[in-house]
């Protein structure tokens, strides 16, 4: 597993770079047993607790000084259940090894994001999600879960079996328990053909409701300084399997997609003035590609590039006015924005604290290389996110606190009455936890 969490000097260090933390222990529990007397250690100790997946989170949700639970030891499929459908894996299993597991026994999740090295607990907890029109997050997908709550009890949940711990413990922060199994719906495995065109920023925006409405999964990447953007289209397909050629592959994944893009980031990180030109070229280095796979060929690929990101879902039908706000913005500002920004789409779902709960969505991720200025970026992109009602990713950059959130989502409150009931004593509190959801 591509754990980021460094062992070095005790210190734990997230993937983007942005946050470290110093656990005062760290344990890796080989069973639910060994993870429930951790837990019981630790308070007995003092001392608070934090599961960590892969460090894949810009923020520090996952960040702790108590004692941090690795997730390396509980990984591995529980069992695969054909009559309902359904596959239950440990807690600690990365994405990756889910979705070949699955593709071997000829299943497959419905969605997914953009990469698969997270682990399938720290995914759903901070609500990761793809682009969908029906389809939504990995936690919408989740039919069943397990967890261990502060008193070091075992508590299941499901649709049926504690409804209210389930509709909030798919996104559960990690503030409700230390999850230890979750259940998925799986499909048998489909196909999907990606469509990516390049196409100019004001058609998309003038045709957005449509390529939604036309297609299962719609997304597109805005070049900054530009009129540009890349199209993404996936639809089911009836076949044949057509993957993207190895040359074309290695040609526009790794060289045009990562390879050159790191480079035109170095050069654009020493000489933020090239800052639009380089973007000029890069967007207009991509041309249209079909290809056909399995859905996490299609949905996922390497992120070569270390960047920082911040995210936020506002109501679909403010996604055009968002985005001509962002364009204007970058474009009167003195900012040098070198990454695209990435627009995708959930149905509303029945999550707590789903940044899609209750609400049609639309996200829109800003992004900066590591190791450039973000801040100022961040903050005029937040301004004009919060202006509309704006939900940030959990496990992206963001300034929000407890009082903007429970603003934003109509069921706060039921979430923090949850947790007052299974952590009364704040076992799994850090600061993030702190700020967002109050002491
Ligand atoms: C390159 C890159 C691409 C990304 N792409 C997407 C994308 O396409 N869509 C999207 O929505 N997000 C995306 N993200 C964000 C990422 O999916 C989330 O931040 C996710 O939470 C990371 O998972 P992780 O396993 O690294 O968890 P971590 O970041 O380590 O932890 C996240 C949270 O999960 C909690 N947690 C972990 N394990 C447990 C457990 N067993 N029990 C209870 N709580 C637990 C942690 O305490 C913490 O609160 C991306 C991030 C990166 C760096």
């Amino acid at each position: 597993m591509s754990s980021t969490a460094s062992g070095k000097n005790g210190t734990w260090r997230n993937w983007g770079g942005n946050v470290v933390a110093r656990p005062a222990r760290e344990v890796t529990p080989a069973s639910v047993d060994e993870l429930a007397a951790a837990v019981l250690r630790a308070a007995e100790d003092g001392l608070k607790v934090k599961a960590v997946g892969t460090g894949h989170s810009f923020t520090s949700i996952a960040a702790t000084d108590g004692v941090l639970v690795r997730p390396q030891l509980l990984t591995g499929i529980r069992a695969v259940d054909r009559d309902n459908m359904t596959v239950t894996v440990e807690a600690g299993t990365p994405l990756k090894r889910l979705n070949m597991a699955l593709a071997r026994e000829g299943l497959s999740l419905t969605n997914m994001g953009d990469i698969m090295e997270q682990t399938v607990s720290g995914a759903a907890s901070t609500g990761t999600h793809g682009t969908g029109r029906e389809s939504s997050s990995i936690a919408a997908q989740i039919k069943a879960l397990e967890l261990v709550t502060a008193d070091g009890s075992v508590l299941t949940c499901s649709e049926k079996e504690n409804p209210e711990v389930f509709a909030a413990a798919r996104i559960g922060l990690g503030a409700l328990g230390i999850v230890t199994a979750l259940t998925f719906a799986v499909e048998p495995i489909f196909l999907l053909t990606a469509r990516e065109e390049p196409m100019p920023f004001d058609k998309v925006l003038a045709d957005f409701d449509e390529l939604w409405a036309e297609n299962e999964h719609f997304e597109f990447y805005w070049f900054p300084h530009t009129g540009s953007t890349n199209t993404k289209r996936n639809n089911r397909s009836a076949g044949p399997r057509k993957p993207v050629g190895q040359f074309a592959g290695w040609f526009e994944d790794e060289f045009l997609s990562n390879g050159v893009f790191q480079a035109a980031q170095w050069v654009g990180r020493a000489v933020p003035a090239t800052v639009p030109t380089i973007a000029r070229i890069s967007s207009k280095a991509l041309s249209a590609r079909s290809y056909t796979d399995i859905p996490y060929k299609v949905f996922t690929s390497p992120r070569r590039v270390r960047f920082v990101e911040m995210e936020y879902a506002v109501p679909r039908e403010a996604v055009t006015e968002t985005l001509c706000e962002l364009k204007a913005m970058v474009d009167r500002s003195g900012l040098r924005v070198s990454f695209p920004v990435e627009v995708r789409t959930a149905p509303a779902d029945d999550i707590t604290l789903s940044t899609a709960s209750g609400r049609d969505s639309a996200y829109i991720a800003v992004h900066m290389v590591k190791g450039t200025p973000y801040r100022a970026y961040f903050t005029a992109a937040e301004r004009i996110f919060t202006a509309h009602e704006g939900r940030p990713h959990w496990g992206k950059v963001h300034t929000r606190d407890a009082e903007y959130l429970a603003g934003v989502y109509p069921r706060f409150e039921e979430f923090t009455a949850l947790r007052d009931r299974l952590d009364p004593d704040r076992l799994f509190q850090n600061d993030y936890l702190r700020r967002v959801l109050g002491a």
